[in-house]
């Protein structure tokens, strides 16, 4: 192995006991039960990353009415496509792929170039609009809840995350079920779960996104410097989580 892969995010082994392990399981299952219960139309949005994949995991179980969906930005990875008919075979649920609006996609790229987030922000942000911002708005019209696999743990953004809050631009409650748990907690629930995983997570990468705004990180950097590495870390959002 190379010195640089020696040096990349790896991930953590497990350090949390299985009475641990449960209690988190327990946990996370009655926050899933009182979502279904309290939201006829609640939705997860899934990166198919592991934080999504520990939610997938516990709804399986205790909550399979939540609908699935993800984003096919139409620049994911192959693995992170790929990764979506391996999470349906193994839990037979369905995951609907939300693509954009492909003259929108056009229009955009005419304007700003394929990969024009590189070189200025303001394209940046027209890319993640068009392929992320306004699929999401589609994939929520309807819907009374939106859950996430956002954690408080990892990134300054994300600091003050809840539970549970009212999200103003969707017009519906926001939930966020693994809001505090620990890196370490994700790796050992999935672990004793048995989760399937994203193939990436074993080279480097600890968040999952469009595939040129995501890199492999090193052992000592945040777990979200991969996206959009080029940012200041205080705006490291698509704009889909907005405070
Ligand atoms: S993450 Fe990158 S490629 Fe994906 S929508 Fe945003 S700017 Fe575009």
């Amino acid at each position: 192995m190379s010195t640089t892969q020696e040096l990349l995010w790896r991930i953590p082994t497990v350090s949390v006991s299985a009475s641990q392990v449960e209690h988190l399981t327990q946990t996370l299952e009655q926050r899933l039960r009182h979502i279904a219960k309290t939201h006829q139309d609640a939705r997860l949005s899934t990166s198919l990353a592991a934080e999504d994949m520990v939610l997938t995991d516990a709804l399986s179980r205790v909550a399979p009415q939540i609908h699935l969906f993800t984003l096919a930005t139409g620049r994911l990875h192959q693995q992170t496509t790929d990764m979506v008919q391996t999470v349906q075979d193994h839990y037979g649920l369905r995951i609907q792929q939300v693509a954009p609006d492909a003259l929108a996609v056009a229009q955009m790229v005419s304007t700003h170039g394929l990969d024009g987030f590189y070189e200025s922000e303001t394209a940046r942000q027209a890319c993640c609009q068009v392929r992320k911002v306004l699929p999401l708005e589609q994939a929520l019209r309807g819907a009374s809840a939106w859950v996430t696999g956002m954690r408080r743990e990892q990134s300054v953004t994300r600091a003050q995350v809840e539970f549970e809050a009212f999200d103003e631009r969707h017009q519906l409650v926001k939930f966020n079920p693994i809001y505090d748990w620990h890196e370490d907690e994700v790796w050992a629930y999935i672990a004793h779960h048995g989760v399937p995983i994203h193939p990436l997570h074993h080279k480097g990468y600890p968040s999952i996104g469009c595939e040129p705004c995501t890199r492999a990180i090193r052992a000592s950097e945040d777990v979200r410097a991969g996206r959009w590495w080029w940012l200041n870390q205080n705006h490291k959002e698509c704009g889909l989580h907005v405070k």
